[in-house]
């Protein structure tokens, strides 16, 4: 509801991690939601990724922590080093705070957990296109020619290559980035660093890494995401993607092995990235949200963590206004606040690993890894990392009960992975 109690129809363009986190709050809150997908039917697309803190955050206040950490794997340290073997990032959660980790997630667990929660009131229409939204009278005009009107609020989730989002206003920047990636998903088997994303890179011209993402529901296999950087000029080149598995035997051989015992029948599959800067997350009655607004690299990790705190951004604005011009405002200000850190340190830092610069991959190998180290340095990327840097100087303070439960949990996670717990329990089991 709203502060004056009342109950909006809203329409949720898109049900990708913002649309879906978008829909829990806003029927939770008694609104009446109505989502649009164009895809005709449901299921996630899409690598593994990476959640952060603050995005385990809302996942509890969403009650799908339990089942986020169930299937998850945890992440402690995000390693990488160069073909030489220097370390060029070495960070890990527990010099922030010993109960912090990240969770490494396969798209399709997170979808199938957040499309599980929604219940009571859920309406998901599939296989509907939007082609223009009317932003003055709350209304979706889809492929077909259909009209779906009458709303109060019209949230656009539609992605980072969103059509919808120069309805509501001029990107101040919007455009894709030169280079992409191209991954698989690959039994996780024996791989010895089980709590770690690990990268290992040739300059800025190859980059290669894999992030445990544990389990999905029906699937009890733990898998890691595979991610080979190249030009995105390059990425649906079957002649050069094809190569891969050479370049990779040299760059990475413990990886190679991983991969030689999967199969990938379709290979490897391409992924691009968008950077898109908004002045104007709003228009009349609709709104910008997650990869729509603000776009990013995904070199930190943070577009996921950013969709679930825009829908929930999105709520408290909503509970505390009555009007929904004002609350569309204060909730551009509270999260372009909280981004503009994230979006800067994104477009610094992609060329720095994806890119022809050689002199500038020159410098990362010989100053980031010591730069990181520094007492004041290592603080600051923490924060960056675990997405609890807010505006450029400002803390996202995580709750008491939600650092127990994570502390409790993590614990957990490390004597499950223990040798030595590993031992007790086949003692239990003879
Ligand atoms: C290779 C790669 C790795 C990444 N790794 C991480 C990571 O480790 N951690 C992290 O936090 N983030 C990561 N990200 C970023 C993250 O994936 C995105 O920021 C996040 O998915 C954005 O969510 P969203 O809901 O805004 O958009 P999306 O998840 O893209 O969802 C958009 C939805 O809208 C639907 N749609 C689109 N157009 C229409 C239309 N016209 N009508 C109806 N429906 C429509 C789409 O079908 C889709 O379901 C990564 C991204 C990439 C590409």
């Amino acid at each position: 509801m709203t502060q004056s109690g009342n109950r909006l129809r809203i329409a949720i363009v898109g049900y990708g991690t913002g649309g879906q986190a978008a829909a829990l709050y806003l029927s939770a809150d008694g609104h009446e939601v109505d989502v649009f997908e164009r895809a005709p039917v449901l299921g996630p697309v899409g690598a593994g990724f990476l959640l952060q803190p603050v995005g385990l955050l809302v996942l509890q206040e969403l009650g799908v922590l339990p089942g986020a950490l169930a299937h998850g794997a945890v992440i402690r340290r995000l390693y990488g080093e160069n073909a030489a073997g220097r370390p060029v990032m070495d960070m890990r959660y527990g010099e922030l705070d010993q109960r912090l980790f990240g969770l490494g997630m396969q798209r399709g667990a997170l979808f199938s957990l957040l499309d599980a929660a929604w219940q009571e009131g859920r309406s998901v229409h599939c296989g509907i296109d939007i082609v223009d939204v009317d932003s003055e009278r709350g209304s979706l005009i889809a492929a077909d020619g259909c009209v779906h009107d009458g709303y109060d609020l019209v949230v656009v989730a539609d992605g980072a290559a969103s059509r919808l989002r120069s309805k509501i206003g001029r990107p101040v920047l919007d455009q894709p980035y030169p280079w992409g990636a191209q991954w698989c998903l690959v039994e996780q088997g024996d791989w010895v660093a089980a709590n770690e994303l690990r990268q290992r890179y040739v300059a800025a011209r190859r980059m290669a890494g894999m992030l445990p993402v544990g389990t999905r529901p029906g699937d009890p296999v733990p898998r890691m995401s595979f991610f080979w950087s190249m030009p995105a000029d390059r990425l649906q080149d079957d002649a050069v993607a094809g190569n891969w598995r050479d370049d990779l035997e040299n760059l990475w051989p413990q990886a190679a092995q991983r991969l030689a015992a999967t199969v990938i029948p379709h290979g490897l599959l391409p992924a691009r990235y968008r950077d898109v800067v908004h002045a104007q997350w709003s228009r009349g009655r609709a709104v910008l949200l997650g990869d729509a607004a603000h776009a990013m690299s995904p070199q930190l990790g943070q577009g996921v963590n950013m969709a679930l705190l825009d829908a929930r951004g999105l709520r408290d604005a909503l509970r505390a206004r009555s009007n929904i011009g004002a609350a569309l405002s204060d909730y551009q200000a509270a999260r372009r606040h909280h981004l503009r850190a994230y979006h800067f340190w994104s477009r610094w830092l992609t060329p720095l690993f994806q890119s022809e610069h050689d002199l500038a991959a020159k410098f990362r190998d010989l100053a980031f890894h010591p730069m990181s180290r520094l007492p004041g340095g290592r603080g600051q990327m923490l924060r960056i990392l675990s997405g609890t840097r807010r505006g450029w100087f400002g803390r996202f303070a995580l709750p008491a009960d939600f650092l127990n439960v994570l502390s409790e949990f993590g614990t957990y996670a490390d004597n499950r992975m223990s040798p030595a717990y590993n031992a007790s329990l086949d003692q239990v089991s003879e």
